[in-house]
């Protein structure tokens, strides 16, 4: 099973100019999402407990709560501005064009709690950083940060300064 068959590339999505990986396929395929949904937890050190796994809107909610459930963790979702019903904190974080802001309820976390924060894709890492941040301003302790797939030539790796981890790599 090679996952990388279940990512499409989609020019110019959502904007001229971008190449999207788009995870649809795999989603859709049950050997491939339970496969990637494995591997990413098996990356997971063995050496510590993880309390909590945080997926990022959207796509990260789906196999990070598979992550969760295999690990025997509590599943939180960072979620966009404005949608997440209960106190939160908040962190805004530069985009190419502007900014964008995430928000995580202010009880999610217990503060010493282990945690790892998974999403789809780690692209600038400014996303993956904004979410380690409010981790950390809520006491907990990230532990690794894992991905269905890194995009290495935009460098997010470099403002993350935790253990990462990805399926696929593309340089
Ligand atoms: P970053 O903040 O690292 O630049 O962007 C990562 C965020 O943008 C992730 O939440 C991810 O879902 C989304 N993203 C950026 N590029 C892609 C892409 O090519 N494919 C997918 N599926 N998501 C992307």
């Amino acid at each position: 099973m090679n996952i990388q068959d279940f990512i499409r590339d989609i020019s110019d999505f959502p904007k001229p100019g971008i190449l999207f990986k788009d995870i649809t396929p795999l989603l859709a395929n049950h050997e491939a999402l339970v496969s990637c949904a494995d591997q990413l937890s098996s990356f997971c050190p063995k050496d510590v407990k993880i309390d909590k796994v945080i997926g990022i809107e959207s796509r990260g909610f789906i196999i990070g709560a598979m992550i969760a459930e295999r690990l025997g963790a509590g599943f939180v979702p960072v979620r966009k501005k404005g949608k997440l019903p209960y106190t939160v904190k908040s962190r805004s974080y530069g985009l190419e064009y502007g900014e964008d802001t995430l928000e995580i309820h202010t009880d999610a976390i217990v503060p010493g709690e282990h945690v790892l924060i998974h999403d789809d894709v780690l692209a600038t890492g400014g996303t993956a950083k904004a979410v380690c941040d409010l981790v950390t301003e809520l006491g907990g302790k990230v532990v690794q940060c894992n991905f269905i797939m890194q995009l290495d030539f935009l460098k997010g790796k470099d403002k993350l300064d935790v253990p990462i981890q990805s399926l696929l790599t593309y340089s």
